[in-house]
C-alpha cells in the first residue's frame, strides 16, 4: 500500500478557500478603486467637452461641419497667443512665457485638442503637453539630438538602428506640437513634408536592402499628409516584395480625431498588412471623438497599438497609467510601449525616473489584464537601441531550481530541468 496520501477536501471546504483568496485579491484592487474615482477620464467629462467645444467654434466662427473637417482642423491650429488669450484665459506671466519660449521652439495646438484642455488648471495633463511653459527655456540639461537619429541616416529621411526595420520620416507637420517632443530640433518655425525625391531616394534605399521587411512611416505626423500622398507611399512600399508590414505612427487620434475618416479607412485597407501606433498620455484624452476613430481603423482591419511617454506630472503615477491602458482597451488600442522621456532640449522638466517607471510596471503585472500591460523601454544614449525595463521576478537561477517571486512577492522554488 501506498503510503503517499491524499487529503480529500469536500466540495464546501474548496470553495471556502476559493472564498477567503478571492477576499485577499479584493484587498490588492483597493487603493486602485479608490484612486480611479478621482482619475477625469475623456468619456466621464464627455459632457464638459461638448460644451467647450462649441463655445470654441462659435468663437472661432467655425460651422459644426468646418469643426468636423480635419483640414479646418489643420489651418485652424492656435498658435498665437492673442487667439488663445480669446479662448481661454491666461494670465500674463503665462503669456510672457508663452511669447518666449515660442521665440525658439514652435508651438500650435488644434481646435479640437485646444477643447479637451482644462481652462482654470494649469496643471492640466493634456494642457501640459500643448501649452508652453518658461521651464522649456531653462533646460540645462537635455540634448538637441540625444538619439543621434543624425547619425543613424543611411538615406535621406531613414533612422535605421535595427537590422530587419527601419522608420521614414515623411513630414515634421503635426496637428498639435508635444511640449515634450523627442523630434523638436525637426519641427522648426513651418510645416515642410518631405519631398517627392526625398521620398523617393528614402524608398530605393529600401529596395536595395532586401533585409528590410517592416517600414514604419512616422515624422511628424504622417497622417497629416493627403490620402493620395500615403496611398502613393504606400503602394511603392506594396510593390517591395521583401517588405512583409508596414507601420504608420500617427497622434492624429488623440490631437485630431477627425482626421480618420472612411475615405482614409478605404484607402488604408488597400495595403494590409497594416498597423497603426498612436500616442495617448493621460485617460483624460480617450474622448467619444477618439473612440469614433480608433473603432475606424479597427473595423478597417487595422491592428492598433499605443505608445506611450512617461511624463512628469502627466502620468507618472500607477493609478493614472493603469486607469490610461484600462481606457485604451476600451478603444480598441493595445498598450505597446511606454518610453522613459528621453533628454531632449526644452523637456528636462517632463523627465521622471527610473524607479517611477518601475514602480508602474510593478503595479501592472498581476493586478490588471496582461492586455493592458505595455513594455517600459529606455531608449539607450546615441540610438542603440530600445532596452526593455521590468522589475525583477527571477531571484535566482540554478542548474537546477530558480527562484522566482509572484506579482504579490510570494516566493517560489521551480524546478530547472527537461524531461
Ligand atoms: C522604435 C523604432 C523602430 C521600431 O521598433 P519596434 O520595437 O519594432 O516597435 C524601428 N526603427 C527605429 C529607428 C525606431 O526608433
Amino acid at each position: 500500500m501506498s503510503s503517499h496520501s491524499v487529503v480529500k477536501h469536500s466540495d464546501e471546504e474548496k470553495r471556502l478557500v476559493a472564498l477567503e483568496r478571492a477576499e485577499e485579491l479584493k484587498q490588492h484592487i483597493k487603493g486602485y478603486r479608490e484612486a480611479s474615482k478621482n482619475i477625469p477620464t475623456g468619456f466621464n467629462l464627455s459632457h464638459e467637452f461638448k460644451v467647450r467645444r462649441d463655445q470654441i467654434r462659435e468663437q472661432l466662427g467655425a460651422t459644426e461641419e468646418e469643426w468636423n473637417d480635419w483640414h479646418w482642423q489643420m489651418q485652424n491650429r492656435v498658435n498665437d497667443l492673442d487667439t488663445l488669450r480669446q479662448l481661454m484665459p491666461i494670465t500674463d506671466e503665462e503669456a510672457r512665457h508663452i511669447e518666449m519660449v515660442s521665440m525658439k521652439f514652435r508651438w500650435a495646438v488644434s481646435p479640437y485638442y485646444l477643447s479637451i484642455m482644462s481652462t482654470d488648471n494649469p496643471n492640466c495633463p493634456v494642457r501640459m503637453q500643448g501649452i508652453p511653459i518658461g521651464r522649456e527655456l531653462q533646460d540645462m540639461w537635455g540634448k538637441e539630438d540625444p538619439m543621434a537619429e543624425e547619425f543613424t541616416s543611411p538615406a535621406p529621411r531613414i533612422t535605421r538602428r535595427y537590422a530587419d526595420r527601419l522608420i521614414i520620416n515623411v513630414t515634421n507637420q503635426c496637428a498639435m506640437f508635444c511640449r515634450h517632443c523627442q523630434r523638436r530640433r525637426n519641427i522648426g518655425e513651418v510645416d515642410a513634408p518631405a519631398s517627392l525625391d526625398e521620398i523617393k531616394a528614402a524608398i530605393e534605399y529600401i529596395k536595395k536592402n532586401s533585409e528590410i521587411r517592416d517600414v514604419l512611416i512616422t515624422g511628424g505626423d504622417p497622417l497629416t499628409l493627403t490620402d493620395a500622398k500615403l496611398d502613393w507611399i504606400l503602394t511603392e512600399l506594396d510593390n517591395i516584395e521583401h517588405v512583409e508590414i508596414k507601420r504608420i505612427g500617427s497622434r492624429t487620434p488623440v490631437t485630431m480625431p477627425q482626421r480618420i475618416t472612411q475615405e482614409l479607412c478605404d484607402m488604408l485597407e488597400k495595403h494590409h498588412p497594416l498597423f497603426i501606433n498612436t500616442h495617448f498620455n493621460h485617460p483624460k484624452e480617450v474622448t467619444d471623438e477618439a473612440l469614433r476613430a480608433t473603432r475606424m481603423l479597427a473595423k478597417a482591419g487595422i491592428p492598433l497599438g499605443n505608445q506611450a511617454v512617461l511624463l512628469k506630472g502627466i502620468n507618472n503615477d500607477p493609478h493614472v497609467m493603469k486607469k490610461l491602458n484600462h481606457e485604451l482597451l476600451k478603444i480598441h488600442v493595445r498598450p505597446y510601449y511606454i518610453f522613459h522621456a528621453k533628454p531632449v532640449k526644452g523637456t528636462a522638466h517632463f523627465v521622471p525616473t527610473i524607479q517611477e517607471g518601475l514602480e508602474i510596471m510593478e503595479n501592472l503585472r498581476g493586478f490588471t489584464s496582461g492586455l493592458a500591460i505595455p513594455w517600459y523601454i529606455i531608449n539607450a544614449p546615441g540610438g542603440a537601441g530600445k532596452t526593455p525595463i521590468l522589475p525583477q521576478y527571477l531571484l535566482s537561477m540554478g542548474k537546477n531550481h530558480v527562484m522566482i517571486r509572484t506579482w504579490e512577492g510570494k516566493v517560489f522554488r521551480c524546478a530547472n530541468n527537461s524531461l
